[in-house]
């Protein structure tokens, strides 16, 4: 594979694009092509397999699907009939989420354009998908499962596929959907251009593109499985415990308006969200085992801002774009390494900064070991220390803590206990040795960071001032 190290920042308008897909381009308010989009685009043009590393949020989807379309315009019909109008374009994606927001952004690029988009997606009736796709299309987004039962009943014809992309590919095998991407591919013709995207770039992922791409270019944007630059990460070194009364803290102290919060099981996503919104956090769970109308509407009333955090799968939440998203928290630690990548792009998309946050407890370490491996940097770790004033009894042998002396609250009421976690240690900065005034009086958070920082609360909590 031939590999281009560095390419110069063009306008669209170097790109060589139809004035059609310009004119919607400043429609969508973009004015200059992001690293991907400026390589990839003049080499998808240009006609050769590709395969890209790039990280959601660093406009990947205009980097295909503009390319995509300019090359599907000579085809394009005005007429009705569904016969002028077969699938030419086959968009993969490993999530309904995905497939809803690539189509809608296809769409959005080709509104200037007859060319035809449609998604489809499992979870809901096919029948429903069935009669949009007899009126024809050029484009069809699909993920593989749902795709096979539309080809199994015979409603859609691949055979005129000329330009296939795999988005997310290496989600797509971590998902398994390897058996699924072959017996798709195996009905393509033979003679198409195909187009990659991965956001890591494993060796699986490397053979996947010595099976499938014929001669691909290389291009990545950032270094393999790197995190973006824009996004602030962070570690609270937390018991397990300790976690819910800390994101309850974090939350109302950092008066955050839209937080993605990532946890391993889909009961625990459940669990959290009630937890939350018992303390008044406008908050929503979105997993496997919601049904597709309601992960769409947690969706939309996470970026409409009626809920302010809302709570995902790594699954559920893959694919999701929210732009400018200001913060993530890792309520708990993926065990493979790529998730964290996956989790905290989410943050820090398209340009905008970013705060990624991530709960790690004791038992957490080893894979933020991992982490750091794969990321190839190092992660500042800050102690959290949580005072708890409603915790449960703690049995008679516990220490208990007279010196810290929580405000007159019903919690104060409540304490029956007080736990330190860990042991005090010395801190650096007398700012962190003043007593904590806190925004709810249940538990009391202290975060003493290992570096020296005077930022307020809110800040050192990842809050919405985002100074890097
Ligand atoms: P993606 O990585 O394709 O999911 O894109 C992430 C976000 O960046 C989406 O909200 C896009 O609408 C936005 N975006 C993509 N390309 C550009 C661009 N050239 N200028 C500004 N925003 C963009």
């Amino acid at each position: 594979m031939t590999e281009i190290v560095s390419f110069d920042s063009l306008g669209f308008d170097d790109l060589g694009l139809a004035p059609q897909l310009l004119k919607a381009l400043t429609e969508s308010g973009y004015t200059t092509p992001t690293p991907i989009q400026a390589q990839a685009i003049p080499v998808a043009l240009a006609g050769g397999d590709l395969m890209a590393g790039a990280q959601t949020g660093t406009g990947k989807t205009a980097a295909f699907a503009l390319p995509l379309l300019q090359k599907l315009l000579p085809l394009a019909s005005a007429s009705a009939s569904p016969a002028k109008h077969p699938v030419r374009a086959l968009i993969l994606v490993p999530t309904r989420e995905l497939a809803i927001q690539v189509e809608e952004s296809v769409r959005a690029y080709a509104k200037h354009t007859p060319l035809r988009t449609l998604v489809v997606y499992g979870g809901v009736d096919i029948k429903t998908q069935t009669p949009h796709l007899k009126t024809g299309v050029e484009v069809l987004v699909a993920t593989p499962g749902r795709l096979l039962d539309h080809i199994e009943q015979k409603t859609v014809q691949l055979n005129q596929v000329q330009m296939l992309v795999l988005d997310e590919a290496d989600r797509m095998l971590d998902m398994g959907f390897m058996p699924d991407l072959k017996r798709i591919l195996a009905l393509l013709p033979k003679q198409r251009q195909n187009l990659m995207f991965s956001a890591t770039f494993s060796n699986e992922i490397k053979k996947l593109a010595d099976e499938f791409l014929t001669k691909p270019l290389l291009i990545e944007v950032a270094r393999s499985n790197a995190t973006n630059d824009n996004v602030t990460q962070k570690v609270y070194q937390v018991a397990q415990s300790d976690k819910e009364a800390l994101l309850i803290q974090l939350l109302k102290a950092a008066d955050a308006k839209q937080v993605i919060i990532f946890t391993k099981t889909k009961i625990t996503a459940s669990r959290l969200s009630r937890s939350l919104a018992r303390e008044g956090i406008a908050a929503d769970a979105i997993h496997g085992d919601k049904t597709q109308q309601e992960r769409i509407k947690a969706l939309d009333a996470f970026k409409a801002g009626t809920v302010t955090a809302l709570v995902a799968t790594d699954v559920a939440a893959r694919g999701l774009d929210i732009s400018e998203l200001p913060m993530v928290i890792n309520y708990e630690i993926p065990s493979a390494p790529e998730d964290y990548v996956h989790r905290i792009g989410r943050t820090g998309r398209a340009g905008a900064l970013g705060v990624a946050i991530s709960f790690v407890s004791p038992e957490e370490d080893k894979y933020m070991v991992e982490i750091e491996k794969l990321i190839k940097r190092e992660i500042a770790k800050e102690v959290v220390e949580i005072e708890k004033t409603t915790a449960r009894p703690r049995p008679a042998s516990s220490n208990k803590d007279s010196s810290h002396k929580p405000s007159n609250t019903r919690a104060t009421q409540d304490a029956t206990a007080t736990k330190r976690l860990p042991a005090k240690k010395k801190t650096i900065d007398p700012w962190f040795d003043k007593p904590y005034e806190a925004v709810i009086a249940q538990k009391e958070v202290n975060i003493r960071s290992i570096s020296t920082s005077k930022a307020p609360v809110a800040a050192l909590l990842g809050g919405l001032r985002l100074n890097k």
